[in-house]
């Protein structure tokens, strides 16, 4: 029996970070929080920064970076980041450059017994990308950050068991919110975020492709609500075979989301 799971560290415009663990190999999925509160809750985990495998990078916003440069001092684990991430963060802090391995997006590559995929998603930054992580018979897919869903994305992510899926604004509270006029059309814009509505009918989607378990991340602090965004997706799904559905909180989550608990065949064991 494998174990997996995915437990969300943080979630919002305030900080992104997430651990997926699939037997033994722990792959964080952004640092955008200070290395204080990842390793406290690694540690919640039974976990410490040696048992990090790897860590893969979305793209170079604070959100999403906050944490690198003192995980790079204090921890060895591998950090990928897109060839453009990558270029944005050593151009800020070059001692950062040797220690990040650089892809295109569309490549991929393993980590340990991880097969990772990687998607392009339209987001205001260098080259931000979207992961498809696969172990054994199990597909998880993440996807935040992105003004719309692309083609090639949905492509990648139909068919994972698991998706965390940014839900991050509620139209309405966006428009009469307190943004500025232009960073509301940043936020709503192609190369801005996921709203709920457009989270709920790619969530239908993946459900109608066997998706049985979702996260709902990168919530708006200031133009969304935890049951706004739930509600949106939820109602969504009316009809479709039965998928959980969870938002993930700011702050970490209480449990970690367990999935794809059938018996795994290995011939390396
Ligand atoms: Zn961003
Ligand atoms: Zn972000």
């Amino acid at each position: 029996m494998a174990e997996r799971y995915y437990f969300s560290i943080a979630s919002g415009s305030t900080g992104n970070c997430g651990l997926y663990m699939a037997d033994g190999t722990a792959i964080l999925i952004d640092l955008g929080v200070s290395l204080r509160k990842i390793t406290t809750a690694l540690a919640e985990l039974g976990l410490g920064l040696t048992d990090v495998s790897a860590v893969l990078l979305t793209h170079e916003h604070i959100d999403h970076v906050k944490g690198l440069p003192m995980f790079l001092k204090k921890a060895k684990a591998p950090v990928f980041a897109s060839r453009g991430t990558a270029e944005a963060l050593a151009a800020k802090d070059p001692s950062c450059a040797d220690r990040l391995n650089e892809f295109d997006s569309g490549e991929g590559f393993w980590v340990r017994n991880v097969d990772i995929a990687t998607f392009a998603t339209p987001h205001d930054a260098a080259e931000s990308v979207g992961y498809i992580l696969e172990h054994g018979n199990h597909r998880f897919g993440f996807a935040t950050d992105l003004g719309f869903v692309p083609r090639e994305a949905a492509e990648l992510l139909r068919g994972c068991e698991t998706v965390v899926l940014e839900s991050n604004h509620d139209p309405h509270m966006l428009q009469a919110g307190p943004y500025p006029y232009p960073l509301k059309m940043r936020v709503a814009g192609p190369a801005g975020h996921l709203s709920n509505p457009d989270c709920a009918v790619f969530a239908a989607d993946l459900v109608r492709h066997g998706t049985r378990n979702l996260v709902l991340a990168h919530l708006s602090e200031k133009n969304n609500m935890p049951a706004l965004a739930l509600q949106q997706t939820v109602s969504a799904l009316h009809g479709l075979p039965d998928c959980t559905v969870q938002v993930a909180p700011r702050e970490r989550m209480e449990t970690p989301v367990v999935f794809g608990e059938e018996a795994v065949c290995s011939l390396s064991g």
